[in-house]
């Protein structure tokens, strides 16, 4: 198959040849994101492969229906921007990758909890000035804390295994609970209020829906425990920033951890140094000494990038020999 692959990295190329190495598609690497400016690049391409960035609204699948595409590839699990519905009215089938290494995205979020509580970046700072003062970086125990996960999916899980080694008390929050897993690992599901009142971590794995946007308001914001630590490496968009900044300023967020933000579009996967930066709410940020961000990395290991690539041209193999895939996404 002839796939046009956007928004192009060296490493995506990298892992794709390995993955292709026996020729069977025709890779064409395009490093533009795909928009409706850029659209027209994927003409008569039959498949275009895409990341979580790139834009696939009404009108890009409009544009790529009548260039002669008839599959999309997501190279990721969530699928928050295709527009499923017009995709399925045009004929056009969306695959995605929904499960690889877990572990990538999982033991980011605990080196994000990890590197906030102990002040890792600041304290490697201090200490390559020279500057050998503790003042400011007390951390707290993670053991015996209560760790509040909201989404029980394939990382939530591994997330949950993992805190559970350091001795913290699990619960849960999600809307299809599965109790088997809960009782085996000792995790306890509660409704979402209790858990933003009882957790001293918040961790978020849920997708992003119509039902998760904005999740994280002022209101569950004014729930939680004082002093609380949030962490996002989910979707940007569950989290309101305004809510969070507003918090972090109060005290009532005691520390923040991000790998995606609202805005992120604009902004990651691209290296900016030397620009000014025009997004003022994410130039906030910037300014917590308790906030610590990455931009969109956490997937970012060699295993998740090499099963991404196996499990992306599987799915477009499936699609070419069989017409169906069990990784097609339908509006629901
Ligand atoms: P998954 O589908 O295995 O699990 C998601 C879980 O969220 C499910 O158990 C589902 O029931 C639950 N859920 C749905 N609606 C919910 C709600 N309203 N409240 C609470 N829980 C809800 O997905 P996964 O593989 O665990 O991935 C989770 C998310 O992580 C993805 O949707 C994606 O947005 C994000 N992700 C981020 C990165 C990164 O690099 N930062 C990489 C991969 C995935």
């Amino acid at each position: 198959m002839r796939i046009a692959l956007f928004a192009s990295k060296p490493y995506d190329r990298q892992f794709f040849d390995q993955a292709n190495r026996e020729g069977e598609h025709e890779i064409v690497y395009i490093e533009a994101r795909l928009s409706q400016q850029t659209s027209q690049l994927a003409e008569g391409f039959p498949a275009v492969c895409v990341f979580v960035n790139d834009l696939v609204d009404a009108q890009v699948l409009q544009q790529l229906h009548s260039g002669g595409t008839s599959v999309v590839a997501l190279r990721s699990a969530g699928f928050n921007n295709v527009d499923l519905k017009t995709a399925d009215a045009l004929g056009i089938k969306v695959v995605r990758v929904p499960a690889y290494s877990p572990y990538s995205v999982a033991e980011h979020t605990v080196a994000m909890i990890l590197g906030l509580n102990r002040q890792i970046p600041r304290a490697y700072n201090r200490v390559r000035d020279c500057n050998f003062s503790l003042e400011g970086l007390l951390g707290f125990d993670l053991h015996g804390k209560t760790f509040g996960l909201i989404g029980t999916g394939e990382i939530g899980r591994v997330v949950a295994k993992i805190m559970s080694g350091f001795g913290c008390r699990i619960v849960a929050y999600d809307p299809y609970p599965n109790q088997q897993w809960a009782e085996d690992s000792d995790v306890q599901y509660v409704e979402l209020d209790a858990l933003l009142e009882q957790s001293d971590v918040i961790s978020l794995h849920c997708p992003l829906t119509p039902d998760t946007h904005h999740m994280i308001d002022a209101a569950a914001v004014q729930k939680m425990k004082p002093g609380v630590m949030l962490i996002n490496t989910s979707r940007g968009a569950i989290v309101e920033t305004q809510a969070v900044i507003d918090a972090l300023k109060s005290s009532k967020i005691g520390s923040l951890g991000i790998d995606v933000y609202e805005e992120e579009d604009k902004l990651f996967f691209e290296n900016l140094s030397g620009q000014v930066v025009q997004d003022d709410v994410f130039a906030r940020l910037l300014t917590f000494p308790n906030v610590l961000i990455t931009g969109h990395q956490a997937f970012f290991t060699k295993e998740a990038l090499q099963q991404i690539a196996a499990t992306t041209l599987q799915n477009l193999n499936d699609i070419l020999k069989q017409g169906s895939c069990k990784n097609q996404l339908h509006a629901s």
